[in-house]
């Protein structure tokens, strides 16, 4: 995705004004915006910090530990990568602002995050969301479809330490049509609320990044991730 080297403000206020009119046009509320900070420098995210901007996301935990605590403690961070069970206590205990963990795939991951917020003692629960492989790919991370209620059950009975808010998916990278994916996600959210008899609105739908939010939003999203239109296209990984 091009965008113009235009200040990291700028690019923010763009994203919020094109979220506002995509949501006035389908009488929506507007959803989250989590500004993806993977491979920007602290003083990147300082810019948006200081635009306004107070949820980021980022996708691998040597990053996150080491950068989080360099910034303002009132940032909500969202960890968004794959996450490896072994590495659940260095997230957790890194980031001590950490609010949400949406790309728990598996029982085992949530075993992990769970004792890793035990042992680091936090204040609130840890809300997670299950990331869901809406597009059948199987190079990508993600549950099947099929497995998020077992998920869901496991964390409701077995992790205290967690809180069940909502479900995440990538969908098919460079997909011009996502909405089947996007379509999928609002199912596995309606079958799962009827199982934990909860309503659907109280489970985000975590879809949309800068190529699509516009049609995520207006397939039901509640929280996009745009990384590329607030910052400009990604340094290369350290
Ligand atoms: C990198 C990333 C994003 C942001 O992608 P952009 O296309 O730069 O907006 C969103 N979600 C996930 C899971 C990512 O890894």
């Amino acid at each position: 995705m091009q965008v113009s080297s235009t200040s990291v403000g700028e690019n923010l206020k763009a994203v919020k004004e094109k979220i506002s009119t995509c949501c006035s046009q389908h009488n929506l509320a507007p959803p989250n915006l989590v500004a993806v900070s993977k491979f920007q420098p602290v003083e990147t995210i300082l810019e948006a910090y200081q635009a306004g901007q107070r949820m980021f996301g980022e996708n691998y935990v040597q990053e996150i530990v080491s950068k989080a605590p360099s910034l303002p403690e009132d940032i909500q961070w969202h960890f968004i990568g794959m996450l490896q069970s072994n590495k659940a206590k260095q997230l957790v205990s890194g980031v001590k602002n950490l609010e949400v963990v949406e790309s728990v795939h598996s029982a085992k991951t949530a075993t992990a995050l769970n004792n890793a917020c035990m042992s680091a003692e936090r204040r609130s629960p840890l809300k997670i969301y299950i990331q869901v492989l809406t597009s059948g790919e199987e190079s990508k991370s993600g549950c099947l479809p099929e497995e998020v209620i077992e998920i869901a059950q496991h964390v409701k009975s077995h992790c205290p330490a967690l809180e069940l808010k909502g479900l995440m998916t990538i969908g098919k990278l460079g997909d011009p049509n996502p909405e089947p994916y996007f379509a999928l996600l609002r199912e596995c959210r309606k079958k799962l609320a009827e199982s934990l008899q909860m309503e659907e609105t109280d489970l985000h739908l975590s879809m949309g990044m800068s190529g699509d939010f516009e049609k995520a939003i207006a397939a039901g999203s509640t929280s996009v991730r745009v990384g590329t239109s607030i910052f400009g296209e990604r340094p290369p990984k350290q």
